[in-house]
């Protein structure tokens, strides 16, 4: 199969590497129809993780469909179409139990090298070094995914790909962000910066109940150009500052109506 492939520090390459095969009961086989980029990838590329090895396939936010299943699996049938959570979890682990999945103590094999540098080892993560488990992520044709009675989510037919996709990462990443946040209905919350992760967490920050949310990015073509849902306001940082709560993008911002409610950003 055809996969994209760590080649060394700023080199990335799409190579033909062996599919992957069923190695536990609890395994099973997903063909990725739709699969992401995610910013961390970006710290694996520039070469600041350590144990990475040349020909790693990358990719820790993707989904598919269901080709094969292990023994061990009963919850899945092949067919399904699921999106696959980055953590590897075993689901019967004290931390498990807990529902605490990126802590999993079963599915990080090497977890030796991510507590000698970190102190603890998170869960085995697709895609994102050997010291995270060295597992072959799902920026490929393939994957494998352990535990698989565990992670994947099945997805209704009448979702598509692009609605459900960023489950695997990224939009759990910015709800958890406005969810830490306490946000009760009628807040007002900034959230700073706003790539896709900013975006997700500005959001949920509505979702929750937010009556406004002011994102602040340095970033224009972030804020205006890709978006296009949020006001945009822009003003330097000290002027923004200056002028604190009193800000006429404030007053300006609360007047609009969106879809997403009104927001101002500012630069
Ligand atoms: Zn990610
Ligand atoms: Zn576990």
């Amino acid at each position: 199969m055809k996969a994209t492939c760590w080649m060394g520090k700023q080199s990335v390459e799409v190579e033909d590497v062996p599919d992957p095969k069923i190695l536990n009961a609890r395994d099973a086989i997903v063909r990725i129809t739709s699969t992401a980029i995610c910013g961390s990838d970006l710290h694996l590329y520039n070469g600041l993780i350590p144990s990475m090895k040349k020909g790693d396939v990358l990719g820790h936010e993707f989904m598919g469909e269901i080709v094969e299943v292990g023994h061990g699996v009963n919850n899945l049938v092949v067919g399904d179409r699921v999106v696959v959570p980055f953590p590897i979890a075993c689901g019967r682990c004290l931390q498990c139990e807990r529902q605490l999945y990126s802590l999993c103590e079963n599915s990080n094999p090497n977890a030796w090298m991510a507590e000698k540098l970190w102190g603890y080892s998170p869960a085995g993560i697709f895609g994102y070094s050997h010291m995270l488990g060295g597992f072959a992520g799902g920026q490929a044709e393939y994957a494998r995914v352990p535990f698989a009675d565990v992670g994947p989510i099945k997805v209704p037919e009448n979702l598509s790909d692009d609605q459900v996709l960023f489950l695997s990462d990224i939009f759990p990443t910015g709800y958890m962000a406005a969810e830490q946040c306490g946000i009760t209905p009628g807040d007002i919350v900034a959230v700073w910066g706003c790539g896709p992760v900013g975006q997700f967490a500005i959001k949920s920050a509505y979702l929750l109940g937010a009556e406004r949310v002011i994102a602040i990015a340095s970033s224009r073509r972030r804020c205006s150009r890709r978006t296009g849902r949020w006001r945009c306001d822009r003003r330097s940082w000290r002027a923004a500052a200056a002028e604190r709560c009193q800000s006429p993008a404030c007053t300006a911002a609360s007047s609009t109506s969106s879809p997403w409610g009104p927001s101002s950003i500012e630069r």
